[in-house]
């Protein structure tokens, strides 16, 4: 038989390493000398590495397929050429973890498959679960019961507690040995669950999940709600049936880093194109009614609604105060009506057009519920466990919650501190923590009963306290009268809708030649936006990131003048929501949306009487008569 024989390239990458760190990490490596334990990873650029020519391509590959290796020359390096220089640094070396962080390439959670186990993977989501941070036992030393001998460490794995599986080396007898925890290695350890982002999810998709072991110094840096970035090795368990091992596998990321997203984290992408398609748009007279005939096109009517909605996306401008505390800039609305008149609709249509909306149901929500949650279950394997819940996963976007009305009690009143700081406190057992929820909710509700009674008042036919009615800066009573004119164009429209999409489909079955989806689109233009659900988007990213309006004198006039004559008017106890500055609050925040969707610096009394209109139609209902 004939030996096949390799080329094999023997490089020294501990050398390489030492030139690469020399040139570009010495002040970290500095940084760590000094302040170790304290500080002891070097978190390492994966895109420096890769641009350290073709050494660092190979190694920047290398770090894909091989990260064990690569994390073993990294330390080789800083222990043969000294990079770490006081005593100790053998120890050291051992102990400092490499990093690698920035790959330029995300793979989705649901995208992950086998071939990816023990390679470096990086993917993106929002922290949905975190545990507490535990000490993990890492090397176990025993003591035998027989002879009192102790033994070398034995290393234990991620999950499993490794026994000795020798006679005691002294006494050579099989005999229970006891774990010895004072001589034993212990590290801090973390589980996470990170979900998919909303924002590549299509259209009702449940997300996908992935949990993240998280050791030493990584610990306990995120929270839920937070935009993460995780890079680290994929690595598998067996999964166990009733003490039988099983041929099926469970994965989990070993985390190597973490990265935190911005406010501005991944959010939509605007061209020079884009822009100039957006100040057109602007600047065009229509474009308040162009916006509100894009929000559910296919749902007739509802202007105000719709027209509400399009200041809820554009949202106002959160405020320090000089005291430290701040004023949310994000509206809050709510919709209260009869069965079956498209509110759940609206909601999940505007969702779509909000970066980072979450759709959720009062009623048949997560554990973790509106709010969040912290519990004590297999997940942290015996662990306290903090779980974000809608408002949380929703953070910077809009949080659509329909059925409000059937929420659960808990939920109830955390969302006082929601709606208003934007913020969710926890403090249960081993948990204290503020989660940040700031994000405009978008509400549902049905009537008490099920349908409005025309002869009750308001007031006993909504499910829900003044309080939490309070923070709402509108309020819309939706009524289902029939209406014979009305009903008669919702049900044609409705109709239309739905051979736009039979068209559609019947005509790719069975082409016929000059129709295509766009004239068949354009036939039927009532069901179709006026501003395209891509550019809305991008429309919204652009206003929010550029445009910070300030309100004229004229306009604060306007506002403070509508507002006394509501104290004056409101002093019915009977109904569901007091007048309080609140509704001031509310009107200034209206109106920053308002000059916001013109792309203008200043609110002008246009605005503040636009907003008056919307904003008096919802209070002659619920506030005063
Ligand atoms: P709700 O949540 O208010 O109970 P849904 O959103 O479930 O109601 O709507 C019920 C159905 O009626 C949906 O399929 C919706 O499209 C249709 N519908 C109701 N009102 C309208 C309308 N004004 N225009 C178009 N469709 C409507
Ligand atoms: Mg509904």
């Amino acid at each position: 038989m004939e030996e096949e024989i390799f080329d094999i390239e023997i490089t020294d990458r501990a050398a390489d390493w030492n030139t690469f760190l020399t040139k570009h990490y010495r002040k970290e490596l500095g940084e760590i000398s000094t302040e170790y334990p304290h500080l002891r990873s070097l978190e390492i650029d994966y895109r420096e590495l890769s641009n350290w020519g073709k050494t660092g391509l190979e190694i920047a590959d290398e770090i894909l397929h091989n990260p064990g290796k690569v994390i073993g020359d990294v330390r080789d390096a800083v222990r043969n050429y000294n990079l770490i220089f006081t005593k100790d640094e053998e120890e050291k070396a051992e102990n400092i973890n490499i990093r690698f962080r920035c790959l330029p390439k995300k793979i989705d959670v649901r995208d992950i498959r086998s071939h990816h186990i023990n390679t470096f993977i990086s993917v993106e989501g929002i922290l949905r679960k975190t545990t507490e941070v535990r000490p993990r036992l890492t090397q176990a030393v025993f003591r035998c019961l027989q002879c009192g001998t102790i033994t070398a460490p034995y290393k234990q794995d991620y999950s499993r507690f490794q026994e000795p599986y020798r006679p005691c080396a002294q006494c050579e007898r099989q005999t229970k040995m006891d774990l010895v925890p004072a001589l034993s290695t212990f590290v801090d350890a973390q589980k996470l669950r990170i979900q998919e982002s909303p924002e590549g999810l299509r259209g009702g998709e449940q997300p996908q999940t992935l949990d993240v072991d998280v050791i030493d110094d990584l610990t306990g840096t995120v929270a839920p709600g937070d935009r993460v970035i995780i890079n680290g090795i994929l690595r598998s368990v067996q999964r166990v049936n009733h003490g039988n091992k099983s041929t099926l596998f469970d994965i989990y990321i070993e985390a190597n880093s973490i990265e935190i997203g911005e406010k501005e984290f991944e959010e939509v992408e605007i061209s020079e194109e884009d822009e100039k398609i957006i100040r057109d748009l602007s600047n065009d007279p229509e474009i308040y009614d162009k916006i509100s005939h894009s929000i559910a096109p296919s749902i007739y009517g509802m202007q105000d609604v719709k027209t509400a909605i399009s200041l809820v996306l554009f949202g106002g401008i959160a405020k320090e105060m000089p005291d430290g505390s701040s004023l949310r800039g994000d509206i809050h609305m709510l919709l209260v009506g009869d069965p079956g008149i498209a509110k759940s609709q609206v909601l999940r249509y505007v969702i779509k057009l909000s970066p980072r909306g979450i759709y959720t149901s009062g009623k048949s929500s997560t554990s973790a519920g509106l709010t969040a949650t912290a519990v004590k279950d297999e997940f942290g394997d015996g662990r306290w466990t903090l779980e974000a819940g809608a408002l949380v996963l929703a953070d910077m976007g809009i949080a659509a919650v329909d059925e409000m009305d059937k929420m659960a009690k808990e939920d109830r009143s955390a969302l006082h501190e929601a709606m208003e700081q934007q913020t969710i406190s926890i403090a249960k057992a081993g948990i204290t923590a503020t989660l940040r929820s700031r994000c405009a909710l978008l509400g549902a509700a049905n009537p008490k009963m099920g349908r409005f009674d025309e002869y009750a008042p308001i007031a006993e036919q909504i499910n829900m306290p003044p309080s939490l009615l309070s923070r709402f800066d509108l309020i819309f009573i939706m009524e289902d009268k029939p209406e014979q004119k009305l009903d008669r164009a919702i049900g044609e429209h409705i109709l239309k809708s739905h051979s736009v999409g039979e068209l559609i489909q019947h005509n790719e079955k069975f082409p016929i030649e000059g129709i295509n989806e766009e004239y068949i689109l354009q036939q039927l233009a009532p069901v179709t936006p006026e501003i395209e659900p891509e550019v809305f988007r991008k429309y919204i990213a652009y206003a929010k990131r550029n445009c910070f309006p300030i309100l004229s004198d004229d306009a604060r006039e306007t506002l403070i003048s509508y507002y006394l004559n509501l104290r004056s008017l409101a002093d019915d106890n009977s109904k569901p929501v007091p007048v309080t500055a609140r509704q001031l609050e509310g009107l200034v925040r209206l109106s920053e949306a308002s000059a916001r969707i013109r792309l203008s610096n200043e609110i002008e009394v246009f605005d503040a009487e636009r907003v008056i209109q919307i904003a008096d139609r919802c209070l002659k209902k619920v506030a005063y008569d």
